[in-house]
């Protein structure tokens, strides 16, 4: 048995129409609405280590009753149904309210070592908040944000994590491509958690409707339930509170850069107040090294989230938030400091995991031309970037070669094309190395505390969609082992390791996404 404490619902203000119909929800920061139930819940797949820490029974999260309730077929006691009003900038313009129009809380529960988690449906039916869409989610995307949220934590990215997938038994319709090509595909709902789901959004759509009370009761509630650290109410706490915000952004913007995580759809509605990764959508993988890279399609054309414009980005998206701030800060003007963190944590934090990723020791000012130089020739040479880091830790110090990157090359005409600005830059690199005298063992040991081997490789997303939308979830159940420990040598699992088959270079699903889910 879960306990629940539904402290949002308890301290917010919630939206007197209990009525499951659109609308714009004012002065309430909550909707109650139910689950729409569906025709044939199963349990698909789910996280052990989430159920451990939630202190769930895996026989129970398995029962009838719980696979009920995963589905939003079933309240059980304690929980509570809800949606959140928030907004968002969608691609750089205001789009106003926004909400839960796909996502269900069940409330927020408590385990036994006292730590707060929110549980929450995607997929579970219509909310006020759904405007014109469905409220449900495809299968195929369903296990997209399943596998890659658990991954991610293993990865060590701060993530809000998935407990368990289930399919419905009941068709969803999408146009994949938003070309008039819509089709009926399997249903499915993730069941997710966090500490809290609190975006950005929530606190830019009070602040845009001159809504201040509601504002700074959402302020008092998020800096006292989520960020119970911070010094109590003292004159700078809200400054305390966004300098906190923007250090873990730039934290995990350096963390996403570090593995080859492209999110696709940073709007301010999709930016966790937590510094988590949420949301995941039309995300990628790096394959071949690319900064330019979106795996969004809606995104091709103006690249505003791609791979390279990620932590630029995050801080524009930090910007909004403190004008939304500014509203009722005691001096607007202070949190341009916060901002300031931002860029100053962004840069230590981007050295130590950068000359970490390298192999060097400590960052020295010369390095930045050295990695620099580096990004510009695995992106012309259309190098691996798992890859390309994998075969760098393993490089013979004293007669570095390109040869020893070979894996790493998508095509061998780049290959011999590139080979010798490689060996030069591989003599500056290894020379660099050396002036570390450090002994490659423990050089090795930094490398691949950082520099994952398993990522979840957008072609092996789409296998596995491939193989569950036939019946056969096996290959769900694979990568979520293998990507337990995405830093170890696995024996027998090198498969999980191989870059991009040339059959995914421009296959729907591997290298082309969109926010059709
Ligand atoms: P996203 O791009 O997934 O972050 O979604 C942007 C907004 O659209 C959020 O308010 C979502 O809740 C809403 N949304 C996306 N898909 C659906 C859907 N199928 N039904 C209802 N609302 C949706
Ligand atoms: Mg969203």
């Amino acid at each position: 048995m879960l306990q629940f404490d539904n402290r949002l619902l308890r301290e917010l203000p919630g939206d007197g129409d209990t009525r499951n119909h659109s609308r714009q929800v004012l002065g309430a920061l909550w909707s109650p609405v139910m689950p729409t139930p569906v025709a044939a819940p199963a349990l698909l797949a789910y996280s052990r280590e989430m159920a451990d820490l939630l202190g769930l029974d895996v026989a129970d999260l398995a029962s009838s009753k719980w696979v009920n309730a995963l589905a939003g077929n079933a309240v059980l006691p304690g929980m509570a149904t809800y949606a959140t009003c928030y907004g968002g900038h969608q691609f750089g313009n205001w789009a106003r309210q926004l909400g839960d129009g796909r996502a269900i809380f069940l409330g927020e529960t408590i385990n036994d070592a006292g730590q707060r988690f929110e549980l929450q449906l995607k997929g579970a039916g219509p909310t006020p908040y759904s405007r014109r869409a469905d409220g449900r989610a495809v299968l195929r995307s369903s296990i997209r944000e399943f596998l890659c949220s658990e991954a991610m934590h293993h990865l060590g990215v701060p993530t809000t994590r998935a407990l368990a997938l289930v399919t419905t038994g009941e068709a969803v319709v999408r146009d994949m491509f938003y070309d008039g090509n819509p089709v009926e595909e399997p249903g499915a709902v993730v069941c997710r958690v966090a500490p809290s789901f609190i975006r950005f959004g929530h606190f830019e759509l009070p602040a845009s409707r001159g809504d201040e009370a509601l504002l700074r009761q959402l302020v008092e509630f998020t800096m006292a339930r989520d960020f119970p650290e911070l010094p109590a109410a003292a004159d700078e706490r809200l400054l305390h509170w966004f300098v906190e915000i923007c250090e873990r952004t730039a934290r995990l913007m350096v963390h996403w850069m570090r593995v080859g995580f492209v999110h696709g759809v940073m709007n301010t509605d999709n930016m966790s107040i937590l510094g988590l990764t949420i949301d995941y959508g039309p995300y990628g993988w790096v394959d071949n090294f690319d900064p330019s890279w979106t795996p969004n399609t809606t995104d091709a054309n103006g690249r505003r989230y791609c791979f390279g414009r990620q932590p630029d980005i995050a801080r524009w998206n930090l910007e909004r938030l403190a004008e939304a701030l500014a509203v009722i800060a005691p001096d607007p003007q202070g949190l341009a400091q916060g901002l300031a963190r931002y860029d100053a944590t962004y840069s230590e934090e981007f050295r130590s995991a950068f000359a970490a990723k390298f192999g060097f020791a400590t960052w020295r000012e010369a390095d930045a031309a050295l990695i620099e130089e580096g990004f510009g020739l695995m992106h012309r040479a259309e190098v691996d970037m798992t890859l390309f880091f994998q075969n760098l830790a393993h490089m013979p110090g004293e007669k570095p070669d390109p040869i020893h990157l070979l894996e790493a090359f998508y095509s061998e005409e780049l290959f011999d094309r590139h080979k010798d600005e490689f060996q030069a830059w591989l003599s500056r690199w290894a020379a660099r190395v050396r002036e570390d005298a450090e002994a490659t063992e423990s050089r090795l040991v930094r490398m691949n505390a950082v520099n994952p081997r398993y990522v979840l490789r957008n072609y092996l997303a789409q296998q596995a969609i491939d193989q569950a939308e036939q019946g056969d979830p096996g290959m769900i159940e694979q990568l979520l082992d293998v990507l337990r420990h995405p830093y170890d040598e696995q024996p027998g699992k090198e498969a999980f390791t191989a870059k991009r088959p040339e059959w995914a270079r421009h296959k729907a699903g591997c290298s082309m996404l969109s926010c059709s889910s």
